[in-house]
Order: C-alpha cells, then sequence, then structure tokens
C-alpha cells in the first residue's frame, strides 16, 4: 500500500475506522451494486449511525463537529473502496445538507437536516439542467409565488441520489425578480414532482443518477430555505466551493486504489523470466504515480488546513486541489491500467472500473475547464 504519512493521531486514527468500515460494508456491496447500477440504500443509515455523515457540521445541528479533514479522510477511504458509493454518501455528507445547513431555520433543521445526517432522510440537491451546467446563471427553473405559495416548474438533470431522495434541495431562478436565486425542499409525493428516469452512465454505476421533473409543483413558504426575498446566485453557489476539497479527497482514495492495485500486479506477474515491476519502462510509471499522489496529498490536506483556519474560504486553493487531484486521479488510473496489459481491459479487473471511474472527477462541482479559470482569474488573468 502506498504510504503518505501521517495526518496527526486523530485523523490516523479516523482512517483506520473508515477502512475497516469500508472494507467490511463497502467492499463486500460493490461487485453487485456495480452490476445491479443501484445504490445500497441500507448505507444511508449505516454511516449515518456511525457518525460518517455530516462529521464536519457542528454538533448542535445533528453533525460530529469535526473539521472538513475528518470529512476527507472519510470521503478518500470510501472511495478507495469504491468511487460510486462515496460518490451516494458523499452527496448526503455535503450538497444536499450543505444547503440546510446554510439556509436552514431551526425548524427545518430539525425536520430535515437531523434526519438527513442519521441517514434516514435522503437529501438530494439540484442544480444542473440540461441546458444549464457549467453556465448556472442560464439556469430556467423557477419558483413563482401565487398567493402563500410558491409554484416551482423546470426541469434538472445529473441529479446524483435523485431516484432515491426523500427530498430535493432545489436551486431554482425567483420569478418576477431581475437575478435572485432561491432554493427550496421538494418532498417525494409532492403532486407535480417526479424522477423520470435514472440516467445510465459510463462509471459510478452503484450510485444513482436522475432526471428530476418539477410541473407546477406547490409548496408552502415552509419548503423554503433562503431568505424570502432570494439570494444572489454566488451566494448560492458559494456553499459548493468547499465540497471541492472533498472531490480532491475521493479522487485521491481512487488515485491510491488503482496505485495499490497496480503495484499487486507488477510484483506478481511475470513476462521474459522476471516480474513486469522490474522492467524500468514498467517500474517509472510507479515513481511517477507515488509522486503525484503525495503532491495530490498534500495539496489536498493543506487545503483542508486553510479551510479550518480561515474564516473566508479559499476559492483559488480550493479550485487547485480540486483540479491537480482530479488529474492526478486520471494520469495514475491510465498509467495503472497500461500495467495490467490485456487484463486490465477486461471487466473483471478493479482497474477497469477505476479507469470509468475516474473521469467523474474531472466534472463535478466544476469542470476541469471551469477550475482553469476560477484560478487564472485570481492569478489575475
Ligand atoms: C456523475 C455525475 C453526477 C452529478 N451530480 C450532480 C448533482 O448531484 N447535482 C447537480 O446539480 N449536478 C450534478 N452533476 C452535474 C455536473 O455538475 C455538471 O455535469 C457539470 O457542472 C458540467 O456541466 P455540463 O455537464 O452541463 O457541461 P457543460 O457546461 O455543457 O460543459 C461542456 C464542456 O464545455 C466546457 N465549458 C463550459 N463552459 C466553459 C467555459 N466558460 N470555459 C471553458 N470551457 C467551458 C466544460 O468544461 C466542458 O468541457 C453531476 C454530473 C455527473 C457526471
Amino acid at each position: 500500500m502506498i504510504s503518505l504519512g501521517s495526518l496527526g493521531t486523530d485523523l490516523d486514527e479516523l482512517r483506520q475506522v473508515a477502512r475497516a468500515f469500508a472494507d467490511r460494508e463497502i467492499e463486500s456491496r460493490v461487485d453487485e451494486a456495480e452490476s445491479a447500477e443501484h445504490f445500497p440504500t441500507e448505507l444511508f443509515r449505516l454511516a449515518g449511525a456511525n457518525g460518517f455523515i455530516g462529521s464536519h457540521y457542528p454538533v448542535d445541528v445533528g453533525g460530529g463537529g469535526g473539521g472538513i479533514a475528518a470529512a476527507m479522510v472519510l470521503r478518500e477511504e470510501f472511495s478507495y473502496s469504491s468511487v460510486g458509493i462515496s460518490s451516494g454518501l458523499g452527496h448526503q455528507d455535503h450538497v444536499g445538507t450543505a444547503y440546510l445547513h446554510r439556509f436552514g431555520s431551526p425548524e427545518q433543521i430539525d425536520r430535515w437536516l437531523r434526519p438527513a445526517l442519521a441517514g434516514e432522510f435522503v437529501i438530494a440537491m439540484a442544480v444542473t439542467e440540461p441546458d444549464a451546467g457549467s453556465d448556472v446563471r442560464r439556469m430556467r427553473s423557477k419558483a413563482r409565488r401565487e398567493g402563500n405559495e410558491w409554484v416551482i416548474t423546470g426541469r434538472k438533470t445529473f441529479i446524483t441520489n435523485g431516484p432515491l431522495a426523500d427530498g430535493i434541495a432545489i436551486v431554482v431562478r425567483l420569478a418576477d425578480t431581475t437575478d435572485r436565486f432561491g432554493v427550496f425542499v421538494v418532498l417525494r409525493g409532492d403532486p407535480g414532482y417526479q424522477c423520470e428516469r435514472t440516467l445510465g452512465k459510463m462509471g459510478c454505476n452503484s450510485s444513482e443518477v436522475g432526471e428530476l421533473v418539477f410541473d407546477d409543483v406547490r409548496v408552502g413558504p415552509d419548503r423554503m430555505l433562503s431568505p424570502e426575498g432570494g439570494s444572489s446566485l454566488e451566494d448560492v453557489l458559494d456553499v459548493l466551493v468547499r465540497g471541492r476539497v472533498l472531490v480532491a479527497a475521493s479522487a485521491l482514495g481512487l488515485a491510491r486504489r488503482a496505485f495499490d492495485v497496480g503495484m499487486e500486479y507488477a510484483k506478481q506477474r511475470e513476462a521474459f523470466g522476471r516480474p513486469i515491476g522490474r522492467f524500468q519502462e514498467i517500474s517509472m510509471k510507479f515513481a511517477d504515480a507515488s509522486t503525484a499522489i503525495r503532491a495530490a496529498h498534500l495539496i489536498t490536506y493543506d487545503t483542508a488546513a486553510l479551510l479550518e483556519r480561515d474564516s473566508t474560504v479559499p476559492v483559488l486553493e480550493c479550485s487547485q486541489a480540486k483540479l491537480f487531484a482530479s488529474e492526478t486521479a486520471v494520469m495514475v488510473v491510465d498509467q495503472m491500467m497500461r500495467v495490467f496489459g490485456g487484463a486490465g481491459f477486461m471487466q473483471s479487473s478493479v482497474i477497469e472500473r477505476l479507469y470509468r471511474d475516474a473521469r467523474f472527477f474531472t466534472i463535478v462541482e466544476g469542470t476541469v475547464e471551469i477550475q482553469h479559470r476560477i484560478i487564472s482569474s485570481h492569478l489575475g488573468l
């Protein structure tokens, strides 16, 4: 196993606990979940009961009161076992619940956030639309006021946990405003709301991603999370910036797994009378991969330290960590795939799954290109 050094006693112990949980509860489910393309939903409650959902939220809202680094260690270890399952748990740990935490009233926190952190209420987060991905401002979903109610119309796509969710934290434009956005909770069973379909994907097949339709869904004011007059788009999206380090940690977990399975294979597979790892062409792949993984580890946890130390979110560093770790995952898995030769091309090999899953990181929470734009604009370009 690749060793990256200590993060301190508490986080090292947490890593061991997370590793044991992932070995026991994720590894045993991943093959079936991947082939059925179905998230093992009992893991929400199991993870919740172990304090693995919302470890980074304050204790007074039902969280674990830990720092972001603790949540990253959990995400990294879960992704080492399965990016799909880690993604399903991760979207519960951060995005939907982040909106409840950021904007929720005490009543809304009691009603939805506490059960969500216990894994008893699955909350997805819906921003992306068929015609508005990176360019979020193009979103057409809207909420209009009718008397005391809000009426929500629109379509959201690529929504992780959408097919399973008890509730959706949906971001919409407020009708009759020039540029105000609102976050509402829509519940499964609300008339006019449905998950129209579960989308087939190239990877992360043990997570479920859906397309959601909102056709005049009427909700009361108790469902609005954001302030009455709405928020700026920047304020709404700000919640997502912290999530980039969690994605970086997840990418790191996949890169470590790819390295470990590649190393094991390189030691036992023989060609021309010796283990293939003894050929310089193969051993150099491990030299490069281990260096990139170490650098990704350092940038990712350094950014966690900034997030824990500073009151303002380090936008530049979060983007750099996400960019570097996701590109590292893609590079490492590509190099390790080569180590396996034909065996890596077969569906029976773990590296084949990792190869497909790695692309996830270059898209979610802002694509690679969007991270390039954020970073270069912070550099003054
Ligand atoms: C598995 C998976 C799970 C997801 N889960 C969720 C979820 O739970 N909730 C949710 O709301 N969304 C979710 N998403 C959506 C994800 O956030 C979007 O896919 C992502 O933001 C990119 O948007 P897009 O797919 O519309 O691509 P587009 O925005 O159409 O981009 C297409 C290409 O153009 C590039 N591009 C776009 N604008 C620029 C620019 N200004 N400069 C340079 N290049 C640019 C992009 O980088 C990309 O290469 C998920 C996506 C996937 C794949």
